[in-house]
This record gives structure tokens, sequence and C-alpha cells, in this order.
């Protein structure tokens, strides 16, 4: 216990951008203006997020209330922000330049709940498609052992509790407007032609790892 709670003492308070320029005049089909605009984004949900999280350190808890007050807003604006982080920093993590191919395993694990590599990929384009101003998620469902194809709306809407991600797509019309105007579905398949499935794979393998783990509690 005494290694974790020094862990936990050595945490930030507030979060610190990630740089990701590197990546932004590498990619196929992605021009850089998109990308360092998309990654102004990014930089807003890490200032906001460490805006809200000290206000709430601040508000009276004895005027929570469900139908308004400051406590409920702050709270509803701590998982926007949070996740707006969080599902940024995937995304662009599990880009690269010049995508190779996915590795056999890697075809071999989402073909089992998808029946095949190509069903995955179906699934995955079709998902992401029918996403709003949110993201298409491949993620692991720990209460069943599958993986599935998640529509999140906005950044908080619809996520699973007891799901992670492994692969995470961007479709906020901002992620591909520049280039791609409204045709959402070009951006999909370009997404798709810069996509690490390394980074997929070792997160799929790190999250098996955990799973014996996590399913205890
Ligand atoms: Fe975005």
């Amino acid at each position: 216990m005494a290694n974790v709670n020094k862990k936990l003492m050595m945490k930030e308070d507030s979060l610190i951008a990630k740089d990701f320029s590197p990546l932004f005049n590498n990619l196929e089909g992605l021009s850089e203006n998109q990308l360092s605009q998309h990654d102004k984004l990014y930089k807003g949900y890490i200032a906001k997020y460490n805006e809200v999280n000290k206000k709430l350190q601040n508000t009276d808890l004895l005027a929570a209330n469900q139908n308004y007050s400051e406590f409920r807003s702050l709270k509803v604006e701590l998982t926007h922000n949070l996740n707006g982080v969080i599902l940024h920093e995937m995304y662009f993590a599990n880009l690269i330049a010049a995508g190779k191919d996915p590795c056999q395993e890697l075809q071999d694990i989402l073909s089992k709940d998808f029946g095949s590599w190509d069903g995955y990929i179906k699934d995955l384009k079709a998902t992401g498609m029918a996403s709003r101003a949110g993201w298409a998620v491949t993620a692991y469902n720990y209460r069943d052992g599958k993986f599935y194809n998640y529509i999140i709306d906005q950044h908080n809407m619809q996520i699973p509790a007891f799901a992670r991600p492994v692969l995470v797509m961007d479709t906020w019309e901002h992620a591909f407007m520049i280039d791609f105007g409204t045709d959402k579905k070009s951006y999909i398949n370009t997404f798709l032609d810069n996509t690490n499935w390394q980074v997929m794979y070792e997160r799929i393998t790190s999250t098996l790892q955990t799973e014996e783990i996590l399913n205890k509690f």
C-alpha cells in the first residue's frame, strides 16, 4: 500500500498536453493544417478540464441540485472535457504515416467477434457514419469478454461503464471538414489508411493482461 500511496501523491493536479506535432506533416490525405487545427481543440479541452477541476474545489457542495446547480454543471463539464482529452490522445496515438496492414493475430482477434476482418472494418465504418458529433470506438467489454464498435456522441454520451477503448476514430466534423468538407465517408477511408494497427494490438494485449484483476471487483 505504501508504494500505491507514494505513486498517487506524485500525480499532478493539472493535465498537461502531449506533443503530437511530429505527426502533422506526415499523414497521407490528412493535411498539416487539418491536424494542427484539430490539435488546438485538443489543447482547449486540456485548459477547460484544468479550469473546471479547479473551480470544483471551491464550489458549494450544500447547494448541489439535480435541476440546476453550479456543482452539477461543473461535474457534467468535467467528464466532457476529460473525455475530450483522453479520446483525442488515443486518436492521435493511433494514427501513423503510411499505416501498415494489421498483423494476423489482430485480424484473428477481431474476426472472432465480427465474423471476419472485413466484417469488423464494415461495422467500424458504419459506426463512424452513424456517430454524430462524437466518436466511433472499438472497445473491449470486460463484462462479456467481447469487442464492440461503440458510438459515443459528444465526448461523454453512450459510454459503456466497463469497456476499454482500443481504437478511437474522431467523427466530429472538425476532424475532417478542412480536408474533406462534408465527405465523411472519404475521411473514414483515409483514417483507416493511416491507422496504426500495431498500437491497437498493443492496447488489446494490455487490456487482456489486466482483465483477470479488473473482473474481480
Ligand atoms: Fe476532435
